[in-house]
């Protein structure tokens, strides 16, 4: 028997339609929708993966392959393009103007002015995140501070890393002493003072990990940790009468792992009954993981609403 070519026994499976439309991958899925095809003995690979490469050559490394059609099940090479790696996102959000300039960042901002850049899973400062890029790991003692006093800025050339000394000095200075918290800090930017405040908060206010990681100027990671009691334990014994019991049995947008609304979650459900948009895409567009979507669609989470 003469072995066919992978584009051959690729076609196949195909309905090719025109030039416009969706091409469904007619044999086997996975759980999301996208056509699995067999190559050699072992490997088992999506589909609209092959179709890329069947049509601009091998995807760069690391690379995803994103449908524009929002349909998982469509090999259409015309549906596909190449997802942003994370430097190329990062500065579409940037002003880029004179090299000597400040470079603002215009996309969203923390409470305390700097710009939230989301990076895979973790909330960052962005003006950290070019201090990064430009020149590595930021060292977890030291933190990453404006020359140039314009929060907004993530020009690397106006920012320097600085000792906690460097940043207490630099507040006194600027006149801002122990009024914006943590503003220059990178990674250890809270106060012993600030993570009672923010456990205070969270016991006794309604609001959510995320507002208080908008609120503090952190990433709502680290509000976890904190409200969790997995950091800052040396703080713990004090706050025992706060416990988690305040929070215990809140369901929904008041819920502490909560990172959408009521209204997102029926608006998600909403649009992945009409069919138009797969669990992937959503999951993309609400910033939250697939399977956090895919519990929502089948109930298993947001099951009162
Ligand atoms: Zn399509
Ligand atoms: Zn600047």
């Amino acid at each position: 028997m003469i072995k066919r070519s992978l584009e051959e026994r690729f076609w196949e499976k195909v309905d090719v339609r025109g030039p416009d439309e969706c091409w469904i991958w007619q044999a086997c899925t996975n759980e999301w929708g996208a056509g699995l095809i067999k190559i050699g003995n072992r490997k088992i690979r999506c589909a609209y993966r092959i179709s890329w490469e069947l049509h601009f050559g091998p995807i760069p490394k690391g690379k995803q392959v994103l449908h524009n059609c929002g349909n998982t099940s469509c090999v259409n090479p015309s549906h596909l393009y190449l997802g942003k790696d994370l430097e190329e996102r990062f500065w579409e959000k940037v002003k880029i103007t004179g090299p000597d300039d400040c470079w603002e960042w215009q996309a969203g901002l923390f409470d305390v002015g700097y710009g939230v850049f989301h990076a895979d899973k973790e909330t960052r400062r962005a003006h950290c995140v070019s201090w990064e890029f430009a020149y590595g790991p930021i060292p977890s003692d030291k933190w990453v501070l404006h020359r140039c006093d314009n929060r907004k800025c993530v020009n690397p050339h106006h920012l320097f890393l600085g000792t906690a000394l460097d940043n207490a000095q630099d507040r006194k200075s600027k006149g801002r002493n122990g009024i914006q918290y943590g503003e220059y800090a990178n990674n250890a930017r809270l106060t012993n003072a600030q993570v009672l405040e923010i456990r205070e908060q969270y016991t006794t206010q309604d609001i959510t990990q995320c507002e208080l990681a908008m609120r503090w100027g952190v990433s709502q990671a680290e509000i976890s940790k904190i409200v969790m009691g997995k950091s800052w334990k040396h703080l713990e014994q004090k706050q025992a009468k706060y416990g988690n019991n305040a929070r215990r049995g809140k369901r929904g947008d008041r819920n502490n792992q909560a990172k959408l609304t009521s209204s997102q979650v029926l608006e998600i459900r909403k649009r992945y009954a009409q069919g138009k948009i797969t669990q992937t895409k959503l999951a993309q567009q609400y910033n939250v993981s697939r399977s956090a979507i895919s519990a929502i669609i089948t109930r298993a989470t947001w099951s009162h609403i």
